[in-house]
Parts: C-alpha cells; sequence; structure tokens
C-alpha cells in the first residue's frame, strides 16, 4: 500500500455519516479533534515539529523556519489544504492536499532533497464554515482579515459560540486572534486541492482552457501529467448573505388561508428570486440553509432565516445579483444582511508562474501543457494571497465534476499523479530559493 494510500484508509472513518456515506466534520467537535490528533500523529512519525497558531491552524515543520526568517528575512515553504467538511461533504476536498503534502514530503526524502528553505504541511481550521457560518474562518483571523472578537462571537446551530467551542478544547479565547508570527514563516503557499467542477475530466472544456491558458503560454505538445492537474489562477469573488423573512405563527388547520402570514411563502418567493437574478447576471447564487420558526408541521411559520451564498467571474455582477435580490426581500418587509464578502482573488502571479513553470519541466522537459483554471470555490491560498503571502493552488481532475456531495471524486491514480506533480513543485521551491 503506498503511503498516500494508507493515510487515506485512515482518515475514511473519521466523521463518516452511516446512512449518506458523507462527511460531517465540523470545527472544534469531537470529529475534528480527531482529524488533529490524525495529523499530529503523521507529523510525529516524520519527526515533523508541530506547531500550532494562535488561530489552531496545524504546522507540521521539516525545518526550523524561525531560524531560516532570521537568517534571510524570508518565510519557508508550506503545502497543506484543510481537514473539515461541509454537511455531508465528500472526502477529498481538503483532506486530499493535506494527505497529498505529506505525501509529497516523504517523496522528497525519498529522493534524497536537500531543502535550502523549512517545508512545512498545514492544516488550516474551520475551512468550510460548516459550523460557524463563515469560510476560511481560520485563514481569515490568522491573517486579520476577520477580528477575533468577531469569529469568537459566531454561533452555530445550538446557540454555541466560537468562544465557547474554542474553550471545550482546552485552548483560551483570550489568545486567539492575527498571529503574524506564524504568518512570516509562510513565504510560499501552495495548496493542492480537488477540482470542483469539470473541467479536467471533460475534453472539450479542456481543449477550451488550453486555448485560455494560450494567451499566458502557447500550448506545446500533450497535456502534462496526463491533463490530471491544472494549476489555479484566480478565485472568484463570492460571499454569504442572511436574509430574515417575517410571518405570524398560527395554527395550521383553523387559520384560513386569507388570514396567514407565512414566512414559507416569502421564503418560496425569495428562493425563485435568487435563482432569477444568479441567471440575469451571469452568476451562480444558492439558498442552500433554511431555518423555520416555530419549525412545527401544524403550526404556520412566524419567520425563515435562510442563507444565500452567491459568486461569479465578475465583482460588479455578483453585487447586482445581490442588490436583485435584496430589492424582492425589501419588498416582502422582510432584511438581508451580509455576512462575509471575499473580492476577486488572484493568486500570486509570480508564484503562480513559478508552479506552472515547475510542473511543465517536471514532466518531461518542458514538453507538455499545464492548464490554467480560475474557479467559484473560496480557499485559504485565496485570503493568504489578499494578505500578501504569495500563494499558488494546484487542482486534481475530478471526474463527477461534484463537489460539496459524497459524489466527489478523485481516481487514486490522479492523486498519485497529483502527489508527484506536488513533488516537483515543492522540490523546486525549497531548493531553488524564493519564488
Ligand atoms: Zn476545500
Amino acid at each position: 500500500m503506498t503511503p498516500f494510500a494508507s493515510m487515506w484508509r485512515d482518515l475514511s472513518g473519521v466523521g463518516r455519516h452511516g446512512e449518506t456515506g458523507g462527511y460531517r466534520r465540523y470545527a472544534w467537535t469531537a470529529e475534528d479533534a480527531t482529524l488533529r490528533e490524525w495529523f499530529a500523529g503523521e507529523a510525529a512519525a516524520r519527526g515533523l515539529d508541530l506547531v500550532e497558531d494562535r488561530v489552531g491552524n496545524q504546522w507540521a515543520w521539516w525545518g526550523d523556519p524561525d531560524a531560516h526568517v532570521r537568517e534571510t528575512g524570508e518565510g519557508g515553504v508550506v503545502t497543506g489544504s484543510h481537514l473539515d467538511s461541509v454537511p455531508d461533504g465528500g472526502a477529498f476536498d481538503g483532506p486530499l492536499g493535506v494527505v497529498s503534502g505529506f505525501a509529497a514530503l516523504d517523496a522528497l526524502r525519498a529522493k534524497g532533497v536537500r531543502p535550502t528553505r523549512p517545508l512545512a504541511v498545514a492544516n488550516f481550521v474551520d475551512e468550510e464554515g460548516a459550523r460557524f457560518g463563515v469560510a476560511c474562518a481560520g485563514s481569515r483571523v490568522l491573517t486579520g482579515a476577520m477580528t477575533a472578537e468577531r469569529a469568537l462571537a459566531l454561533t452555530d446551530g445550538d446557540g454555541v459560540s466560537m468562544a465557547e467551542a474554542f474553550r471545550s478544547t482546552g485552548r483560551d479565547p483570550g489568545a486567539y486572534g492575527a498571529d503574524p508570527e506564524a504568518l512570516r514563516r509562510v513565504g510560499a503557499y501552495v495548496e493542492l486541492h480537488v477540482e470542483q467542477g469539470q473541467a479536467l475530466g471533460d475534453a472539450e472544456r479542456l481543449a477550451r482552457l488550453r486555448l485560455d491558458g494560450s494567451a499566458r503560454e502557447a500550448p506545446r505538445g500533450e497535456d502534462a501529467w496526463g491533463g490530471a492537474v491544472a494549476v489555479g489562477t484566480a478565485i472568484h469573488p463570492h460571499g454569504r448573505w442572511r436574509i430574515d423573512l417575517p410571518g405570524v405563527a398560527n395554527h395550521a388547520g383553523t387559520t384560513a388561508l386569507e388570514d396567514r402570514s407565512d414566512a414559507m411563502l416569502l421564503a418560496a418567493e425569495v428562493t425563485l428570486a435568487v435563482r432569477e437574478a444568479a441567471r440575469a447576471h451571469g452568476c451562480v447564487a444558492t439558498v442552500g440553509r433554511v431555518e423555520v420558526t416555530p419549525n412545527g408541521i401544524n403550526a404556520v411559520p412566524s419567520h425563515v432565516r435562510l442563507w444565500l451564498d452567491a459568486r461569479g467571474p465578475e465583482e460588479s455582477e455578483v453585487r447586482r445579483t445581490v442588490a436583485q435580490v435584496e430589492g424582492r426581500v425589501t419588498d416582502l418587509g422582510g432584511t438581508l444582511a451580509e455576512q462575509s464578502w471575499t473580492g476577486p482573488t488572484p493568486l500570486t502571479d509570480d508564484l503562480t508562474a513559478r508552479v506552472h513553470g515547475a510542473l511543465r519541466s517536471g514532466a518531461g522537459g518542458g514538453s507538455g501543457t499545464v492548464p490554467l483554471l480560475s474557479t467559484g470555490a473560496g480557499h485559504d491560498a485565496g485570503v493568504l494571497a489578499t494578505a500578501g503571502v504569495p500563494a499558488a493552488m494546484l487542482f486534481v481532475r475530478n471526474p463527477t465534476g461534484v463537489s460539496h456531495s459524497p459524489a466527489e471524486h478523485a481516481e487514486e491514480a490522479d492523486c498519485l499523479t497529483g502527489v508527484e506533480a506536488l513533488t516537483a513543485v515543492l522540490e523546486d521551491l525549497v531548493t531553488k530559493g524564493k519564488a
């Protein structure tokens, strides 16, 4: 069994739901603790130094990043991703990057590579925001993009605050917050992630991508890495909004239809309006979470709370989509409030170009093409890039194109190709100096 396969097997049962087959791995829960222990075990087995920053992100260092910063003024190289999931998420979104990071580090050692820069594998906490509602909370607070006060006050569906959840794990919420020292150790971050669309698995879309890529670099010959790996270029702007819709609770049997003020009807109208607005502006928008009060089968809903997720390639169009939805919500007597917003995030150009070059030369002396892919999904790499930390991404082919679902998939052969590609990139970065 490859080291990749054995790590994958160790993780496969953690937080897996018996009925759906999907994963429920939320920040600061028992499942999260198991995943963090697994990460610490993998670090220890390799003799890496495990560091936890003030937010709870885990870093497993090979080499001393602080000494390197003192001597050179520059940080080390970091790869990794996250281990948490959305409700009933797939196995690959997040863990693929962490497991591939450890496997690539093993491969570098097996090749006898002697890094001139320290190298770490990272596990970012609370990337999906499934429990407290804000995605990439671990990297946002780390970089200061979100304040500790705001993060700690977020509550989950049971009314438990992030501060309480953090404390329940034996950590001190008073120490929680931005961590410039941890951030200084990161000279370059390369996140490998399962593709969350169907570009690499579809010959026609892949051909279009190669043409898009040619704007930056002319395609030469066949796809390197068998077309299983792409380099990320940018993360589309995206945000989350909370919508509150009013009604009046009443008896489902005795209240005549014309006497009702039913918040669920408003929710249905708003949900349709979301679809219409997204279509009109070339965006995607989703109502994926609903809270109904009082949530009784025989009670007319007195209040419905919806969460809107909207994204698109153009910031102005995402804003127009949300403004159109807000107009409808206001007409219906409801309110719409922004919970998070991330503008368009280009990944770091220099590092991306270098990663692209390393992948091309790593696969047959620069003869192959490596597709470039922009994405509608947010990532910690984007948060770091926005904070000025050089960050790049690799995507591994997902033949179903499905993500945030148990149907998310990547073939083992493609995963192993991803590890090889990541190894080539890391070897370049740790042996040839600053990106
Ligand atoms: Zn992810």
